[in-house]
């Protein structure tokens, strides 16, 4: 049989193929502190897929949030490129929804008016964004809480009502830095399915972060392992659980083995940043 004229279209040729895209390349950032510099990221390089769960492990002060920074572009990195979706965006922001590391939700606003800020950003109507984040309020139960001030919530409503206004900001990459972290270990892990159930609905990229190794095991399809200051990827770990998720995955060999092995590494790389905090 002779092969027809027209090839089939190429899909790695369709612009849209790879939305969602992130490729981090050699990122250096350093501080001027005091009279001291403080080298935080140090020549990063990673890369997340379409709708990939990716997470940056690493102790407290390594660089992650400040990784974070420079992708969102609120921060000119000293060196290295950010690609999105096949686009150079160094230094621009815009391109990624970003749940920074405090929920950062306005006091004087409702929830529901906390929830619609990226919608408003956007341009689209009050009374439109309100009825999109209201749906969304109902769906992860904040229902009877959306009139209700930010100080009237628990932390894991809170922390849901910022997750809330970051999904609704219409970006196809999500940044989540901690999104968990004030939580009480319960509360935690139910908000770790609560999460997967969502990410898996949506179809996003999600780049986020933790310190916590059984909750990077648990959510993701590949962790980075972050070292101590100054902050190198120091492994990448493929996690090959099937999804969706359950929690007694938890209890199984294949995920203890990659856990212990997680573990290992950063309590090395915390014992470094301890020592080196000490000296
Ligand atoms: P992590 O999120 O992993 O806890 P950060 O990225 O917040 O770490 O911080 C990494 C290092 O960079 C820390 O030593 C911190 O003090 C320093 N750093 C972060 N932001 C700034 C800044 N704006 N100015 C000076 N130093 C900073
Ligand atoms: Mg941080």
């Amino acid at each position: 049989m002779t092969k027809p004229a027209m090839q089939a279209p190429d899909t790695s040729q369709d612009p849209a193929a790879d939305r969602g895209e992130v490729r981090v390349e050699q990122l250096t950032r350093r501080f001027a502190q005091r009279r001291m510099e403080v080298l935080a990221v140090d020549d990063v390089s990673m890369v997340a897929g379409r709708s990939e769960f990716v997470t940056i492990l690493g102790p407290s002060g390594c660089g992650k949030s400040t990784l974070f920074h420079v992708i969102a572009g609120l921060l000119p990195p000293t060196a290295g490129e950010i690609w999105i979706h096949g686009e150079r965006v160094t230094g621009q922001t815009g391109h990624v929804a970003y749940m920074p590391q405090r929920d950062n939700l306005l006091p004087w606003r409702s929830v529901l008016d906390n929830t619609i800020l990226g919608l408003e950003v956007e341009g689209i109507r009050r009374e439109e964004a309100r009825e999109r984040a209201r749906e969304l309020c109902v769906r992860f139960g904040l229902g009877d809480f959306v009139t209700a001030l930010p100080r009237e919530l628990s932390g894991g409503m809170r922390q849901r009502a910022a997750f809330i206004r970051t999904m609704l900001f219409p970006r196809e990459v999500m940044l989540l830095d901690e999104p968990l972290g004030a939580l009480d270990a319960q509360t935690r892990l139910l908000m770790q399915e609560w999460l997967l159930d969502v990410w898996e609905q949506m179809s996003k990229t999600v780049l986020f972060i933790t310190h916590d190794v059984d909750e990077a095991v648990f959510l993701s399809d590949r962790v980075y392992v972050m070292s101590a200051r100054p902050g190198r990827f120091v492994r990448e770990v493929a996690i090959d659980l099937p999804r969706p998720r359950r929690a007694e995955m938890r209890l199984g060999a294949e995920f203890v083995a990659l856990r212990n092995d997680l573990l290992a590494h950063i309590r090395t790389e915390t014992l470094k940043s301890f020592q080196e905090t000490r000296a």
